[in-house]
Formats: structure tokens, sequence, C-alpha cells
């Protein structure tokens, strides 16, 4: 029998793929971390510091995704870091971009996930939206992500991976002193309003944003970043002090029934309650005001009583009220106000004081999509075509 078995004669092996060693990546990790890492594989404590400065830099202000390039430090040390760290982020999977410039990426993360990454350019800024988590565990009834089961968190590298992918493909890392003095920038500001509730992944969110913020690499203000959150109220006081970002909050009702309805976790902590933790912020984190976002569903919490209950709520935080004209998805519970409903709206909360623009049907409108066509493409199989139809409607 075995002579009929075929003879492999040119039998060799193939390398093992980096990945599958699984090295410690050194994106994501704070300074601190980096340091411990360092002491680690033999980097004496009296360099830490300025070692840790140098791949720092070469990370975070350069770009650079390997160790060889990190030509201020000594080959033995190159060596050593390659041998032990990897610097990896989110791979993409697909990009799409839209006639009006808005980028859309679908990126693959460890473990084969994938999340979704959009970025939208205007004339005096390019924004972010990124994800916080695979999916979500909360339910919001008019929430694509909400109908996901939660994969899991995502860790604060797969967070600023998100940012540095972005900046790659617009060709952002300054190349030289020219290039670093420029003040236009193309990615100059974050928002965390994609997939996920990012204050239930609040250490990795937060180490990601120090990273963001960190003057010595992305070097974004934490003015230029905006934490949206479905109202998660212990934790906002420790946003202020902890990332002192700009704060968004989905509101969307203005009594607790309807909105238990919309957001449930308002059952958990209700409306009062959040406007106790949303009156401190400000001061806390010593920003200007807090963007209250605002879905528009009709027959649901467009009317002009919501509107005066709205502001009543909120009197005395200082605010801009952000009116989302609900995005559609297949089989979903409610329909989007009519146009002559979220003006109407909008202009009582105008009246009382409060900025309070409508998220434009087209380029700023993919951000309310933000994580939820993937969702889309999974659950309900939707056609390569059809998304492709969507994005160009952008
Ligand atoms: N989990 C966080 C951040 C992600 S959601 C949060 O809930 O705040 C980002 C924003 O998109 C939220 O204000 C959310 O309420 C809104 N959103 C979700 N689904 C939407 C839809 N179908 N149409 C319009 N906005 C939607
Ligand atoms: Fe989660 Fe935000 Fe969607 Fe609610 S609106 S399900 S918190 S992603």
């Amino acid at each position: 029998m075995s002579g009929d078995l075929p003879i492999v004669e040119d039998f060799h092996t193939v390398p093992r793929s980096p990945k599958l060693e699984l090295k410690p990546n050194l994106i994501g990790q704070t300074r601190a971390e980096l340091e411990i890492s360092l002491l680690g594989v033999g980097i004496p404590e009296r360099q830490l510091k300025m070692r840790t400065t140098q791949i720092w830099s070469w990370i975070y202000y350069r770009g650079l995704r390997s160790f060889d390039g990190m030509t201020n430090l000594s080959k033995s040390i190159r060596d050593t870091l390659s041998e032990n760290f990897a610097l990896e982020i989110p791979k993409v999977v697909t990009k799409q971009i839209s006639s009006d410039g808005t980028r859309k990426y679908l990126v693959r993360i460890a473990g084969g996930h994938e999340v979704e990454i959009v970025y939208i350019p205007e004339k005096d800024r390019g924004t972010l939206c990124i994800s916080s988590q695979v999916g979500c565990t909360l339910t919001c009834s008019f929430c694509h992500t909400g109908t996901q089961k939660l994969v899991r968190n995502l860790t604060s590298g797969e967070i600023i991976g998100q940012v540095m992918l972005a900046k790659d493909d617009l060709n952002e890392w300054p190349k030289n002193e020219i290039d670093s003095q420029n003040s236009q920038r193309l990615l100059s500001n974050i928002v965390l309003m994609g997939m996920g509730e990012p204050l239930y992944n609040f250490e990795s969110v937060r180490d990601a944003m120090k990273i963001a913020m960190d003057p010595e690499g992305i070097s974004l203000s934490r003015r230029r970043i905006t934490l949206s959150t479905s109202g998660v109220v212990p934790m906002i006081a420790r946003t202020a002090q902890e990332i002192g970002c700009l704060l968004a909050v989905s509101f969307h009702g203005t009594t607790d029934e309807i909105r238990g309805k919309l957001v449930p976790i308002n059952k958990k902590w209700n409306i009062s309650e959040l406007i106790g933790a949303l009156k401190s912020y400000p001061r806390l984190s010593n920003s200007e005001r807090i963007t209250f976002e605002y879905v528009m569903l009709r027959d649901v919490n467009d009317s002009d009583e919501d509107a005066h209950r709205l502001v009543t709520l909120i009197k005395g935080i200082p605010a801009k009220i952000n009116l989302i004209p609900f995005n559609e998805w297949p089989n979903a519970p409610y329909k989007r106000s009519e146009p002559s409903r979220i003006k109407s709206f909008s202009e009582i909360v105008y009246k009382a004081g409060y900025a309070s623009p409508i998220r434009k049907p087209r380029g700023e409108d993919i951000m309310a999509a933000c994580g939820q066509l993937k969702s889309a493409s999974k659950k309900e199989s939707k056609s390569k075509s059809l998304i492709q139809e969507e994005i160009s409607e952008i």
C-alpha cells in the first residue's frame, strides 16, 4: 500500500507568521507601560525616559511601523525590540470614498472581528469617527449596532490604531520639519461615535485618547476629541478628570418613559441623575459646553412639547443640541421625522438660546450611520451593490 502514496520530494517549512507568536504590541501602551516593557527587555533604568521618548516619537509622531527605521537607537536595541515586540494596528479590509470626500474603512482586528471607521472632511476640519467596542451591550431601540451582540471591547492599541491607519491613508505623518509646522491638519478631530459605548470600555478609551493628545506624538488638543455616551452616569466625572475631552450625550427623550424606551440605560440612571452628572462636567473638565444628541423619530420624540421640555431640563448647562434625522435601517421600528417637524423643533430650541444644528443628510450624516453599515451587511446579508449604492448616496 505504501508504494501508492505520493512521494513528497520538495518538502520545505513555511516560516511561521510573526503574528502567531503573539508578541506584545507596543502600540496602545501608555508611556508608563512602555517604560516597563523596555525595562523588561534589559534597557537600563537610567535610559528609560530617553528611550521611551525616542520610541514614542517614532511611533506616534513619525508613524513608523518597524523598529528597523528607528535610527537614533543602536542596532542591538532595535534587534531586541524586534525580537520581543510588535507594532500592530487594525488592517483595512475595504475602503470606500463617497463623492463628497467622506471615507469609510472596514477594518479587521485580532480574532477576525470587524469595525468601521468614518473620515469626514470639511472646510476647516477633518473628523474621524472611531469605535470603542465590537457591537454594544446596550440595546437602544433605534440603533442598529444595538441589535448586534457585544463581541468584545477594543484594546487601547486597536482604538488609537484606528487613528493611525486613517493618518496612514491620508498620508499625514510629518516627514520633515516643514510638514510638522503645517497647521492645517487633515485629521483634526476625533469623535467616539462609532460602534459601542465608550464608557463601558473606559480604561482602554482613556489610554488611547491620552496617546492621541500627547504633545510629542499625534498631539490633538483635548478640545478636538468628543466622546459620546448613552449616559453611563458613574463614569462621567471620571471622563472629565481622566480624559478631559468634550462630552456628547445621547439624550433622545425628554421624559423617563420615552427615554427609557429609546435608551434603556435610562432605567438604570434616569434623566435627573444624568442631568446632575452633566451639570458638573464643564467645571470638572474645564470645557465650554456639552453636546446633546437628539435623534428625530417621527411621532415618538419630535413634538413641540418635547422641544420645550428639553430646554427646561437642560437649563443651566452650557449646551448645543445636535438634531439627528433618524437613519433608517432594515426593519427598524421607527421613521425619520418630517423636515418641517425637525425645523420647528430646532427653532424652539434655538429661541431658548441654544445652537440647534440639524445634522445634514449628506456628508455629516454618515456619522449617524457610524458602525451600522457593517452590522447591516452582516445581519441582513446586504448585497455589496446595495451597500455601494448607500455609500454613494451619502
Ligand atoms: N454609544 C455611544 C456612541 C455611539 S452612537 C452613544 O450612544 O452615545 C453615536 C450616536 O449615533 C449616538 O448619539 C446615537 O444615539 C446615534 N445613533 C444611533 N443609531 C442611530 C440612527 N439609526 N439614526 C441616527 N442616529 C443614531
Ligand atoms: Fe450602543 Fe450607542 Fe447604539 Fe445605544 S446608541 S446601542 S449605546 S452604540
